[in-house]
């Protein structure tokens, strides 16, 4: 639908108050609207911390680390952009202080701004303009800016600046600023509070920033009195300042709830694009089916090293609602800490489960207890999906226990092991550098036909997301086969053992790529819809067995 006259249209969604109010949803929400209204969305995310990227931080200090098909190790909001719509992300989807700076210092350093003094402004703020006007494209109608971090802060101050010259500069008409705020519920006064958003516009106003449309997060409904007292002291029209109430069933809903209230009308009446009708029809449809599945619940254990911080697997977690919703089952997740399982035992843990998934991770902390999770779910043909480092533990599992090789390992984990199934790739083995230095973004696989990954990709050649520096030593490949594992994709022209699988069991696969950074909430990825559907299958059979009640 090309309704589109004029140049590529900005949007910049800022947020107030507090942290981790969902601007990555809001934002990926908005991209789908404005792609249901037949515009092609591109996005991208700017942070203001010094890290240049997020590689080197840990799951703790930052959650996920999303990898883009062209190998960027990005913010998790990445994830939502891509979940959510048709939105691809690359390395121009996410820009730090970091990197910014980093692109500056360098030109100085090579001479660039002979004879001039370096400064914030303008040479931050051009470095961050320039990085936004990478979104500008012929096939890009809408692009949408989120600038991480809160107003207020200092470190978010050059973005801010930058986003409003970057506004000045290409009109009124052609960009819009939205403000993410809270409107927090004070229970003792049984009150809605607008002065926190009040203030936080404040912030933005001494900026030069005046919001055109202010979301507003908040546990219970706004009343009118409520928009209208927001609308007149952050200076936005009555109609603009809209609520987004806590979701109750899931993320999936928040697109739905933003359309009822026409926020994707505002914006293209806002920057002069054509109203193009919307079509949501197979979003409320996925959405109906999350909300009301036909089969009940199926419980799936995640055993993995960062339970305890929701957002370290996010994508993983996203993908088994994916998986859940091609069977039309919730996925109820239990998280087990895989140094637990060490500790209390496996049966403890993980008994009951209809699932298993070990996911990826770094370092020897709770290793042993993945490998005896790995053991319960072979032993017990428990449906299982190993990732990453979830397929590595699969592999060392087999050679100790069924290949006889005792303490076989991970070269990771014990460098003297006389078995190192799992051992460092050749190129990584000269890297010192740490940071966007791994095997790092989409490679080929060969899939075997025959297999359960063949089955599931229904298709030889794929291309699957990468984030590792150790991998299956090929020295074991004969004997592990002769034994009954099965290598059933393979990194043409490299010879890497990309993905394991068992063949007497129901469903044993074990990849060395991250499926989960390719599933969506339309498109379940192929290995997360088998995953699930194996285990509703195994649950079927296990509540068969169950003694009836009379
Ligand atoms: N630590 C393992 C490696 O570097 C696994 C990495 C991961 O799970 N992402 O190969």
């Amino acid at each position: 639908m090309a309704t589109r006259t004029g140049p590529t249209r900005h949007i910049f969604v800022t947020g107030g108050v507090v942290s981790s109010l969902g601007k990555g949803l809001t934002a990926a929400s908005l991209a789908l609207l404005l792609e249901r209204r037949g515009y092609r969305v591109k996005m991208q995310k700017l942070d203001p911390y010094l890290n240049v990227d997020p590689g080197t931080m840990s799951p703790y200090q930052h959650g996920e680390v999303y990898v883009t098909v062209d190998g960027a190790e990005t913010d998790l909001d990445l994830g939502h952009y891509e979940r959510f719509g048709g939105v691809t992300c690359n390395r121009n989807s996410n820009y730090t202080s970091g990197s910014i700076y980093r692109s500056v210092i360098c030109r100085e350093r090579e001479g660039g701004y002979l004879g001039k003094t370096v400064q914030v402004i303008p040479h931050i703020t051009d470095e961050i303009k320039a990085a936004i006007r990478s979104l500008d494209a012929d096939d890009v109608d809408i692009a949408i800016t989120e600038i991480g971090g809160t107003a207020g802060d200092i470190e978010s101050l050059p973005f801010l600046e930058a986003i409003r010259q970057f506004r000045h500069e290409i009109g009124r008409q052609n960009g819009l600023f939205i403000h993410l705020t809270l409107v927090p519920y004070i229970k003792a006064a049984g009150e809605l509070k607008t002065k926190p958003s009040q203030q936080s516009v404040g912030i933005l106003r001494t900026i030069g920033i005046i919001p055109d449309i202010l979301i507003c997060r908040c546990e219970h409904s706004m009343t009118d009195e409520h928009k209208e007292k927001l609308a007149l002291f952050c200076d936005v029209d009555r109609n603009k300042v809209i609520e987004e109430k806590d979701v109750e069933h899931s993320i999936y809903e928040v697109p739905l709830e933003l359309a009822r209230q026409d926020v994707d009308v505002y914006i293209m009446e806002l920057l002069h694009l054509h109203v193009n009708p919307l079509k949501l029809d197979d979003w409320e449809t996925m959405v109906n089916t999350l909300i009301h599945p036909e089969h009940g619940t199926v419980e799936i254990a995640v055993v993995g090293k960062y339970i305890s911080l929701k957002d370290a697997y996010k994508s993983i977690y996203e993908s088994l609602t994916h998986g859940g919703i091609a069977s039309s089952v919730k996925v109820e997740v239990r998280m087990v800490e895989s140094e637990d399982i060490e500790k209390q035992g496996v049966e403890a843990l993980l008994k009951g489960v209809s699932g298993i998934l070990v996911p990826g991770g770094f370092g020897d902390r709770g290793i042993e207890g993945k490998i005896k999770t790995v053991e319960y779910a072979r032993m017990n043909k428990i449906p299982f999906f190993g990732i990453c480092l979830g397929m590595q533990c699969a592999t060392i599992e087999f050679a100790r226990h069924v290949c006889g090789m005792k303490n076989a390992n991970s070269t990771e984990f014990n460098s003297e092991t006389a078995f190192p199934v799992i051992d460092m790739m050749v190129e990584q083995k000269k890297v010192t550098a740490k940071g966007g230095t791994m095997r790092l973004g989409a490679f080929p696989c060969k899939v075997t036909e025959g297999t359960k990954a063949g089955f599931a990709y229904g298709a030889t050649d794929i291309q699957e997301r990468h984030r590792h520096r150790y991998e299956f030593n090929n020295k074991y490949r004969d004997q592990m086969a002769k034994q009954g594992l099965v290598f059933s994709g393979i990194c043409p022209g490299r010879d890497l053992v990309e993905i394991v699988e068992l063949k007497d069991h129901p469903w044993f696969v074990a990849c060395q790529f991250h499926p989960e950074f390719q599933s969506t909430a339309l498109k379940a990825h192929p290995l997360f819809r088998d995953f699930v559907a194996a285990a509703v299958k195994f649950r079927g059979k296990s509540e068969a067995r169950k003694p009836k009640k009379t």
